[in-house]
């Protein structure tokens, strides 16, 4: 038995109909079982379990297509942290166990997950000997010992670098109504270092792990700004190259939804749909 901890976000371990402590779970999914399914990237569609780890170090924000300042759909982990939970990673493992069913993948993400990367090696050298797929969601930011642990472990590495677009500006800040903090000053800072990310594509090769590229693109500067990225990786193939539309819900999201296609058109790039949210919305925890 581990001791070691990870601080969950306030939906945690979803969708989920049991947990580890016997507590019964009504999934807010509208789904009579427990589980979803992957929305983005190229396990789309496949039936999985998330884990949400709290805490982030950037602070994206976007400008719709109207110039309204949109925050990330998750900034209870970064901008707004709440009701966060520190529980035992044996504690995870279990209630994963618990509601598997046939579900054989799990999606650990965040905010960031690889800042509790000691405790994560923890949590993913275990679910590996339970042969669980294994998909990590980054932002491509954090390089460091247990990361080069972790990356052989796993099935798919789910890389997001953000681009400038995300970046917290004070006319973006203004319109939200929040104060500027270290964290949205340095959020630029962060994201214009490629280097973690760079060992982080170059461990992806050396290992053979799968990995994708995944851009949110909500203005028509994104494009260069990707190849920008790109041309400074050790990228082997533009297959890994995945863009999605911006948009917390639908309607928003169906608005940018043919630029992204043209950009991936234009680039031989591949264009992920966002199926959570066509299907249930803007909901969280599913
Ligand atoms: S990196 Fe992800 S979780 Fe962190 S602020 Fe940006 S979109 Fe939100």
């Amino acid at each position: 038995m581990t001791t070691a901890t990870l601080t969950l976000a306030r939906d945690g371990i979803f969708p989920i109909t049991q947990s580890a402590d016997d507590e019964v779970v009504m999934p807010v999914s509208g789904l009579s079982v427990a589980g979803t399914i992957q929305g983005e990237g190229i396990y789309a569609g496949v039936p999985s379990l998330f884990v949400r780890l709290q805490g982030c170090n950037l602070r994206c924000i976007w400008a719709d297509s109207k110039q309204h300042a949109q925050t990330c759909d998750t900034a209870y982990t970064s901008l707004f942290p709440t009701e966060a939970k520190q529980v035992s990673v044996e504690y995870i493992y279990k209630t994963l166990k618990i509601n598997r069913g046939k579900i054989n993948h799990v999606v650990i993400t965040g905010g960031e997950p690889l800042l509790q990367s000691a405790s994560l090696l923890t949590l993913v050298d275990k679910l590996q000997s339970d042969n669980w797929l294994i998909t990590i969601e980054t932002n491509g930011t954090v390089w460091n010992e247990q990361v080069v642990q972790i990356i052989p472990k796993i099935a798919l590495l789910s890389i997001s670098p953000k681009l400038p677009s995300s970046t917290p500006t004070i006319e973006k800040l203004e319109q939200l109504g929040i104060e500027p903090t270290e964290a949205t000053r340095r959020h630029s800072s962060i994201i214009s270092d490629v280097e973690p990310l760079k060992n982080i594509v170059r461990a992806a090769h050396t290992h053979d792990t799968n990995y994708q590229l995944k851009f949110v693109v909500s203005t028509p500067n994104d494009e260069s700004d990707i190849h920008n990225i790109l041309g400074s990786l050790p990228l082997e193939s533009e297959q890994h190259v995945v863009v999605m539309p911006m948009g917390t819900d639908a309607h928003e999201m169906h608005a940018a939804a043919l630029a992204a296609t043209e950009m991936a058109i234009r680039n031989g790039w591949r264009y992920s749909p966002r199926l959570h949210i066509d299907i249930f919305g803007n909901k969280e925890g599913v």
